[in-house]
C-alpha cells in the first residue's frame, strides 16, 4: 500500500512538473565560513548580504552603495537598492544537505523514470557548487551526487518487484578549455589510452537523439554498492587534479559532467526505458578577464565565458522559442543536448556567497538565474519503446 501511494505521488510529481513546465531553478545561500570577510572587523556576528524570505520562495540581495567606491567600468553591475529575486525554491545558510536533497529527490526519480535530467550548480568560485553536487566528505555534508546514487539503490529494489530490470553505467567527463577529458580511466591504463582520454569527441547519435563523450569509460555500477560509488569518486577526484599545478584553480575552471545512464527493461509489458541523470558542477561564474588576465589565464576566462555564454545563450534561445537554440556553441552545452532539449528536466542550483565583497558577482548570478527561470521547455517525455 506505501508503494502504491508512492507511485501515485510520482505520477502526481510529474503532472505538477508539466503543468509548471520543466525547467526549475533553486537559490542557495551558503554560510559565512570563518575565512570569509564581512567588511568590517566590529566583532559582531557577521550578516549575510544575501537574505532570504521566510517563504522560502525568495531573497534580497542588499545594497552595497554605501561602500561602493569603485567607478570603473563595472561599477554599474553592483546593486544600489536592495533587490528582490523570486525562484522555484530559495534555501538558506542554515539548510542542510538532507534537506537540499529532499527537494531535488524528485529529478532523480525522474531519470529512473526514463527522462534525460539535468542538474547544474551555478556561481561565482567559492560559493559552495561543489559542496551542493559532491560534497564534503562522506557523513552528513555529502551531496547530490553520493545521495542520488543511494536513492536510485532504494528505488531500483522497489522497482525490480514491480518487474524492472535496470543496466545502470556512469561516466564523469571533466571539460577545461573546449577539451573533454575522461575522469574515469583506471588507474593503470596505457599511454595510449591515456592520451585518447584526454580529449574525447562530443557523438550525438541520430537514432537515439543522445549525445555522449565518445570513448568516455563507460562503468557499470551497482548503485547499492557504495564501496564501489566512493571508489569511482576518488578515482575522478585524482584524475581531476593529474593535470593540474594548481588542483583548485583548474576545478574551479572545469565543468565536471557527472552521469548515470539508466536502462530498464520489463519482460512482461514489452517495454524498455532510458533514462540519464546528469549532475553537473560548472566552472566559477566569475568574469575572468577583468583583472586583465594574460597567457593561459586569458585562455582559460575565453573557453569558460564561451561555455557559460554557450550555456547562456541556450537558455535565451529556449526562453524566447528561437527556432535555432544553439547547442553546438560549446562542448558543454552540446553533450547536455539531449537534457536541453524540449522533453528534458533541468534543474539549475544557484549557489551565492553571503559577503559583500561577493555581491556583484552575486547579483550576475541572480541575474542568470531569472534568465533561466523564463525558460519553459516543451512537455517532458519519457523515453519508452518496446522491445
Ligand atoms: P565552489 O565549488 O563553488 O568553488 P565550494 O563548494 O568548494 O565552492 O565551497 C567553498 C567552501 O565553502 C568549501 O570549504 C565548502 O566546504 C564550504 N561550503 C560551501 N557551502 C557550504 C554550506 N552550505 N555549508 C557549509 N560549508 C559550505
Ligand atoms: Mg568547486
Amino acid at each position: 500500500r506505501l508503494r502504491d501511494a508512492e507511485t501515485t505521488r510520482r505520477r502526481l510529481h510529474n503532472t505538477i512538473q508539466e503543468l509548471r513546465g520543466n525547467v526549475r531553478v533553486f537559490a542557495r545561500v551558503r554560510p559565512f565560513l570563518p575565512s570569509d570577510d564581512d567588511g568590517d572587523d566590529d566583532g559582531l556576528p557577521k550578516n549575510s548580504f544575501v537574505q532570504t524570505a521566510a517563504d522560502g520562495l525568495s531573497l534580497t540581495l542588499l545594497n552595497s552603495a554605501e561602500d561602493d567606491d569603485d567607478d570603473g567600468p563595472f561599477a554599474k553591475a553592483r546593486p544600489r537598492e536592495p533587490q528582490h529575486f523570486a525562484f522555484d525554491r530559495v534555501f538558506g545558510p542554515a539548510t542542510g544537505q538532507d534537506e537540499i536533497f529532499r527537494e531535488v529527490g524528485e529529478f532523480v526519480q525522474s531519470a529512473l523514470d526514463g527522462y534525460q535530467v539535468c542538474l547544474f550548480s551555478y556561481g561565482q568560485t567559492g560559493s559552495g557548487k561543489t559542496h551542493t553536487m559532491q560534497g564534503s566528505g562522506r557523513g552528513a555534508m555529502r551531496g547530490i551526487i553520493p545521495r542520488a546514487l543511494e536513492q536510485v539503490a532504494t528505488y531500483l529494489e522497489e522497482q525490480r518487484e514491480r518487474g524492472w530490470e535496470y543496466a545502470m553505467h556512469v561516466t564523469y567527463v571533466e571539460i577545461y578549455n573546449e577539451t573533454v577529458r575522461d575522469l574515469l580511466i583506471p588507474a593503470n591504463a596505457s599511454p595510449e589510452t591515456l592520451k585518447k582520454a584526454a580529449n574525447l569527441d562530443v557523438r550525438r547519435d541520430a537514432k537515439t537523439g543522445r549525445s555522449a563523450a565518445d570513448g568516455a569509460t563507460y562503468v557499470p555500477v551497482d548503485p547499492a554498492d557504495t564501496q564501489q560509488v566512493d571508489e569511482l569518486m576518488t578515482l575522478a577526484a585524482k584524475h581531476r587534479c593529474v593535470a593540474a599545478t594548481d588542483m583548485n584553480a583548474v576545478s574551479s575552471r572545469s565543468h565536471a559532467v557527472f552521469t548515470l545512464h539508466l536502462e530498464g527493461v520489463h519482460r512482461q509489458k514489452n517495454a524498455r526505458l532510458r533514462g540519464a541523470l546528469n549532475l553537473c558542477d560548472l566552472a566559477g561564474s566569475e568574469r575572468l578577464a577583468r583583472s586583465g588576465a594574460v597567457g593561459l589565464r586569458a585562455k582559460e576566462a575565453a573557453h569558460i565565458n564561451k561555455s557559460l555564454s554557450a550555456l547562456s545563450g541556450v537558455f535565451s534561445a529556449l526562453a524566447t522559442k528561437s527556432r535555432h537554440v544553439p547547442y553546438r556553441d560549446s562542448k558543454l552545452t552540446f553533450l547536455l543536448m539531449p537534457a536541453l532539449a524540449g522533453n528534458g528536466k533541468t534543474l539549475l542550483m544557484i549557489n551565492l556567497s553571503p559577503t559583500p565583497a561577493s555581491a556583484r558577482e552575486s547579483l550576475s548570478t541572480l541575474n542568470f538565474g531569472q534568465k533561466v527561470r523564463k525558460v519553459e521547455l516543451g512537455r517532458a517525455a519519457q523515453h519508452l519503446e518496446t522491445l
